[in-house]
């Protein structure tokens, strides 16, 4: 609950960003205060080891920043999930639904195997699209899911119901 109320108090709302109406969460004032930093990497990499997670894909791209360092705190690999046309091997590709449109993300499929249990890390859950798009990506490159995890919920935008589907039983977890 302590840790709770610091990282709450660590992100900011910024209104009429990327577009009017929306409120953006900010979490750079998180990124540069160390002893939140620090907490939100320990709670995430507690998730890592409940859930036995032998990887983590960070989605692009806060996702990496927030991914990178629980992969080095917990011991296991890290893989980055980028938007379509940014990396520079064999990708296996995966496109998605938004509101106006569409979009793809990609990852190095051979950097995930079979005997892999993938934790996706993000910053923020909106509409669960993306989260939805990279688990379904994260299958089909053989692995398994232990699990999503994310800082923040935007529980009105119904992102936890689009994507309880795609993961038939593994945990999503916001702190
Ligand atoms: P979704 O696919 O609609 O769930 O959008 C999630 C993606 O958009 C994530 O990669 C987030 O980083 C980003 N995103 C959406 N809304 C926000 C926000 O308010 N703050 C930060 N990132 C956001």
């Amino acid at each position: 609950a302590e840790v709770t109320t610091l990282l709450l108090s660590r992100i900011r709302d910024i209104p009429d960003h990327p577009e009017p109406g929306v409120m953006f969460k900010d979490i750079t004032p998180l990124l540069a205060d160390p002893v939140a930093f620090t907490a939100l990497t320990d709670a995430l990499a507690d998730l890592v080891v409940r859930h036995g997670a032998t990887k983590i894909v960070g989605l692009e791209a806060r996702g990496f920043i927030l991914g990178a360092p629980v992969a080095v705190r917990s011991g296991v690999g890290f893989v980055p999930v980028r938007k379509a046309g940014k990396l520079p091997g064999a990708t296996l590709g995966q496109a998605y639904d938004l509101e106006y449109g569409s979009a793809e993300i990609e990852v190095h499929a051979e950097d995930l195997s079979r005997d892999d249990r993938v934790m996706v890390i993000d910053d923020v859950l909106a509409t669960g699209g993306t989260a939805e798009a990279s688990v379904q990506l994260i299958r089909r490159a053989g692995a398994e899911i232990a699990g999503v995890s994310v800082l923040m919920e935007l529980g009105f935008l119904g992102g936890r119901a689009r994507l309880e589907p795609a993961l038939e039983g593994a945990p999503l977890e916001a702190l």
